[in-house]
């Protein structure tokens, strides 16, 4: 539910509204708009049945929101956020580029791995230093020595960094270190590990569970929003019964996302289709509906990987996407080709 004040209501007005609100046992996120001021209530509304909000001093008209996320909304918040890390936007103009390898494997390795993220252009490292492997035989990581790695990568090239955390107990280090946290699909729905997240103080991406429908993932969203607006959303495939490619890269995702949140929305379409030959017509297409960037993953010889060595583009590979990704992108600017319909 949302509680519109009218334009004239007071300071009393709105702390009264907050103080019903808290009473009942739920919480009130007041929100300023040029004219009028709103006031979010989060939690379960039915605890408000018996409390007359429209009859409140100040009170002009409280709506009820059908969608139970209102962070994460576009109703709650028109205006498309865009998040700055370290002088670089994501959700302006220019996409955002995320690129790596799957996992930080040695200094040599991600060193190369980051020479080739920068000479394509990207503004992001991405490599995990915490794994999250489907069998606990495989390569973990390095874990904090991965971080450093990654820390002294950002010190030679001045690439960002964006890694994964998948514990509570990682959020501290990983936080130190990395400029993005990435919350991985199979820790979408960790509402613990969510709820300390938004405490971190950094951006989190947070990437769409396995099996998850886009209204899951936007109150996955609003777990972390209750204390830090920061958030991205980045679609990396679904589980379907399609089995040629690894996941199914939903797309649609990037539109339905559009109109329904104000979020910046990334694409991943490395672990989204899992076959490195995939991966460039998906980056196109993605760009195309109107995503704000890519998550990519390269490495300096795939064939030798620790991980994904198969959805993994080599150097030129990757800069040829680049290429085109640039070149779209600015013929997509130049002629003001918009993809997105909100309304
Ligand atoms: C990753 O980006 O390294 C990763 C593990 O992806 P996902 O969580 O989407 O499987
Ligand atoms: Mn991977």
């Amino acid at each position: 539910m949302v509680i519109i004040m009218r334009p004239e209501a007071t300071l009393e007005n709105i702390v009264e509204v907050t103080r019903v609100i808290e009473s009942a046992g739920l919480q009130a996120k007041i929100m300023e708009g040029a004219q009028q001021k709103i006031v979010g209530v989060i939690g379960d509304k039915t605890k408000l049945v018996s409390v007359a909000i429209d009859a409140l001093p100040g009170v002009e008209s409280s709506v009820a929101i059908s969608k139970s996320y209102k962070l994460a909304s576009r109703e709650f918040h028109p205006q498309s956020t865009i998040i700055e890390v370290g002088g670089v936007k994501i959700g302006g103009n220019e996409p955002a580029i995320m690129a790596g390898p799957c996992a930080v494997e040695s200094r040599e390795q991600l060193f190369a791995a980051a020479e080739i993220v920068k000479e394509g252009g990207a503004q992001f490292l991405r490599g995990g230093a915490y794994k999250p492997r489907t069998s606990p035989y495989s390569f973990q990581g390095l874990e904090v020595e991965g971080l450093k790695i990654l820390a002294e990568a950002r010190e030679r090239t001045g690439l960002k960094i964006i890694t994964e955390v998948t514990t509570v107990e990682g959020i501290a280090p990983v936080a130190e270190y990395s400029d993005i946290l990435q919350i991985g699909a199979r820790n979408m729905q960790n509402f613990g590990l969510l709820k300390e997240v938004g405490k971190c103080g950094k951006p989190v991406m947070l990437k769409r569970g396995l099996a998850a429908t886009i209204d899951e993932w936007l109150n996955a969203a609003e777990y972390i929003m209750n204390d830090n607006p920061d958030v991205i959303l980045c679609e990396r495939g679904i589980r379907t019964y399609e089995t040629y490619t690894r996941n199914t890269l939903d797309l649609s995702a990037v539109a339905a996302v559009k109109h329904l949140s104000h979020l910046p929305i990334i694409v991943d379409p490395s672990h989204g289709t899992g076959k490195w030959r995939m991966i460039k017509p998906m980056a196109f297409a993605a760009i195309a509906a109107g995503a704000d960037g890519l998550m990519m993953e390269i490495h300096p010889n795939p064939a030798k990987a620790l991980s994904d060595g198969s959805q993994s583009l080599t150097r030129e590979h990757y800069l040829d996407l680049m290429n085109g990704v640039k070149k779209l992108s600015k013929f997509m600017q130049e002629e003001n080709l918009n993809p997105i319909v909100i309304d």
